[in-house]
């Protein structure tokens, strides 16, 4: 008889016949208690914490888990990803237990950035999202910058309590864990596994003071992530380790930049203006012309606009349009896991192409 299997990574339906579409996994798999598709497989491998799906029962124990404890949750956001590694329901499930919103990554901003403008944006998305952090800060867990702060932000807040640490997968959860525990431990072979009660998942457990511990849950695998839809290979792109380097162009109206093949603006009246790109340095802009656009992305996508690879590009999801009217003048459009462009002046129409499921949005300009 046929079973349906499902990914415990995306939750996607399980299927062997076809290595190139969603979902595929080699039959071998379908013999494992944990079946996982073969590119979460990937992300899996990529990352070092185990990944399980948002829907996941196990992790839906442990929020409920923590909801009925008492404890500080620290939820770490990608600030070049706020949308797509955002948690949703987080509020829901925790209860009414505190929760400390802390954006990584800072050392990719360019230097022009205010963090005092982008922690007030985090505030008013994360607001809009239906959360209501206790307070948030900005940290590079790569650099170790604002980790003593948020360090000292986890001691104030947690009020003896323990300490849970949440977020999906590329966040830099694990990294900022690392930093953690140099911060508060001190030490690194304090840390334990502790198996928690009615899962199969294990949490990591720091000591901290007075028999509290910082406990790292699983990161979660969220499907409509940017560099869920790239190669293994090509995510190295999209976690940038350098400050961004602004692009400027110089657009008349109806002109397209295609962002390698990963996402696409068209810039449509408005008259001549300069469009200021803060992308991964070593993605490649491509202009063309509007009417154009189409064709060059059927022509090419998958090799001169890469990312994508040839072989995602059956999974690969297809560019939906989103339309804007620029209101106000330094507006950023926000394409979640990949950047920003900035736009000067103004009453300009735009439509802003991204991956579907991946969201675009306007914010005040940072800068
Ligand atoms: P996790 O999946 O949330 O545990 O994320 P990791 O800690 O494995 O990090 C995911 C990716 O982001 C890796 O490529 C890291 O090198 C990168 N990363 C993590 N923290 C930072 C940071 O503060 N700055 C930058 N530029 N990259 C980071």
């Amino acid at each position: 008889s046929e079973q349906q299997f499902s990914c415990i990574g995306c939750g996607v339906s399980i299927q062997t016949e076809d290595p190139k579409k969603l979902g595929f996994a080699p039959e071998s798999a379908l013999e494992k208690d944990d079946i996982i598709c073969q590119r979460c497989f990937r992300l899996k491998n990529y990352n070092e914490i185990q990944d399980v799906s948002l829907t996941d029962d196990d992790f839906l124990k442990i929020l409920h888990g923590i909801g009925e404890t008492n404890g500080l949750i620290v939820k770490i956001v990608d600030i070049f990803d706020f949308n797509g590694s955002w948690l949703q329901g987080i509020q829901r499930f925790v209860g009414g237990n505190p929760i400390l919103l802390i954006g990584n990554k800072s050392d990719i901003l360019p230097k022009s950035v205010k963090h005092q403008k982008l922690i007030n944006w985090m505030k008013r998305e994360a607001k809009e999202l239906g959360l209501k952090p206790i307070d948030v800060c900005l940290v590079s867990s790569a650099r170790g910058h604002g980790i003593r702060e948020a360090a000292e932000l986890i001691d104030m807040y947690r009020n003896g309590q323990d300490v849970y640490v949440v977020g999906c997968t590329n966040v830099g959860k694990s990294t900022f864990i690392n930093r953690m525990i140099k911060e508060v431990a001190g030490v690194n072979d304090v840390i334990t596994t502790s198996h928690y009660p009615g899962t199969t998942l294990d949490l990591i457990e720091i000591p901290l003071e007075n028999g509290a511990s910082l406990y790292d849950t699983p990161g979660i695998i969220n499907h409509h992530q940017m560099a869920h839809f790239v190669d293994k290979q090509d995510l190295k792109l999209l976690s940038p380790k350098k400050e961004l380097k602004p692009k400027v162009f110089q657009l008349n109206e109806n002109q397209t930049l295609y962002f390698g093949g990963l996402a696409r603006l068209d810039y449509v009246t408005g008259g001549r203006e300069s469009l200021v790109c803060y992308i991964p340095n070593e993605l490649t802009i491509h202009r063309t012309k509007r009417e154009n656009a189409d064709s060059l992305y059927e022509k090419h996508a998958g090799e001169m606009l890469t990312p994508p690879r040839k072989d995602d590009m059956d999974t690969f999801p297809k560019l939906i349009p989103h339309e804007f009217t620029i209101k106000e003048g330094k507006t950023d459009v926000v394409f979640s896991g990949l950047g920003w462009v900035t736009i000067n002046n103004p009453g300009k129409k735009i439509v802003a192409f991204a991956p579907q499921g991946v969201n675009v949005t306007l914010r005040k300009s940072l800068i």
